[in-house]
């Protein structure tokens, strides 16, 4: 198994990195050519990584270090999304059907394979809920040996269970963040709408914590658990973890308008302007069945990864640029140099059927 990557990375850059520890180390293109062909660490690798992360066991080289190639292609991130099955019911979830389905293990293997052919490097494993898929340990193995730095967003509850919890801690995950869904088990059980999920996020964070695994939390904040910001807040200082809160909530995948009602209007916070993201370009999603698209919101039309390969990824620049044009219900609002929301998401909005108070974030619409 290895110990350290060394990848390329994007605008001709080479990252050296540790899974599951923080820090990395950015090489010139002489020394990345050089690590691709020595049989020993040279002093200045092994000075380097010592500086960053101590003692770090580099013999064998080529099995210590996982030098990957250059692939022509510009992608470094993606996320996979394992099965959208999950066994909580937020009433906020934007996944709207969770349906328990997702590729079998030889589909799942050559898509992993073929996000590595492509350079993928950061990648972030998520559902529904990933830990519970009945190949969530193949998976992360996998994507772990095949040099990618791993993500996991989860919802905590199966980190206590050995299977999840001795994997996790052998192989480092680069961090997972769990999201939060209450400070007290009556706001948290009420919005999962399972009784005793308080109860396993409790159990799965705590049995993390004494593990050290590199946990995030991401508050959300729902007219559920509204009036519990500040104890959500105490609860992940409490254990030291840092965190962000999530206040905005998304029509489904599908435009549906279920979850808006569990929107705290008084959180509802302004976006940031949208000024282009680089969806399809450098980072793209991968559903349950392998259908590749520029990201989880804008998901039609997509590639089929499996049957087409790294070759259909070319596709995906042009579905993004034209997928982020302002088409539409926006055409002709004057406005939109300074738009805060990006396009897919207006879509989704808009085929909910959503006031556009709910999404668009500029005063001067308000009652349109
Ligand atoms: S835990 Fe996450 S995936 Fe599961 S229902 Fe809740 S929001 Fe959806
Ligand atoms: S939802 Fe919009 S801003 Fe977010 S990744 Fe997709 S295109 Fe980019």
């Amino acid at each position: 198994m290895h110990n350290i990557i060394v990848s390329p990375y994007l605008e001709g850059q080479h990252l050296v990195l540790c899974p599951g520890r923080e820090g990395g180390l950015r090489i010139s293109r002489g020394k990345y050519a050089e690590l691709c062909q020595v049989a020993a660490a040279p002093a200045w690798f092994v000075d380097a990584v010592t500086q960053l992360w101590g003692a770090v066991d580099l013999d064998p080289f080529t099995e210590a270090v996982l030098v990957r190639p250059v692939t022509g292609y510009e992608y470094v991130r993606a996320t996979y999304e394992l099965n959208l099955g999950c066994n909580y019911d937020c009433e906020h979830c934007y996944l709207g059907i969770k349906e328990f389905k997702g590729m079998a293990w030889p589909e799942r293997e050559r898509m992993l394979c073929i996000l590595r052919d492509v350079g993928v490097l950061w990648l972030q494993l998520t559902g529904g809920e990933p830990t519970i898929d009945k190949l969530f340990g193949e998976t992360y193995s996998l994507a772990y040996d095949l040099g990618m730095m791993i993500s996991i967003l989860s919802n905590g509850s199966k980190l206590h269970e050995p299977k999840v919890l001795d994997l996790l801690t052998a192989y480092r995950p680069h961090d997972i963040t769990i999201s939060v869904y209450g400070a007290t088990e009556a706001s948290y059980d009420g919005l999962t709408r399972r009784p005793g999920s308080f109860r396993k996020f409790h159990k799965g964070v705590t049995a993390a914590v004494e593990a050290g695994l590199p946990l995030k939390f991401s508050l959300i904040v729902t007219n559920h658990n509204a009036a519990e910001v500040a104890q959500m807040e105490a609860l992940a200082d409490g254990w030291g973890i840092p965190y962000v809160t999530f206040v905005n909530m998304s029509p489904t995948i599908y435009g549906g308008a279920e979850t808006l009602p569990s929107q705290s209007v008084e959180h509802l916070r302004k976006r940031k302007p949208f000024t282009g993201c680089n969806a399809g370009h450098t980072f793209f999603h991968v559903d349950p069945h392998g259908k590749a698209s520029i990201c989880k919101i804008g998901r039609e039309p997509n590639v089929d990864l499996v049957a087409e390969g790294a070759e259909g990824l070319a596709r995906l620049g042009q579905i993004a640029d034209s997928l982020l044009l302002r088409q539409g219900g926006c055409t002709g609002c004057t406005l939109q140099g300074t738009c805060g929301t990006c396009m897919p998401l207006v879509q989704l909005y808009r085929k909910a059927r959503s006031p556009l108070a709910n999404y668009c974030q500029h005063t001067e619409n308000e009652g349109r």
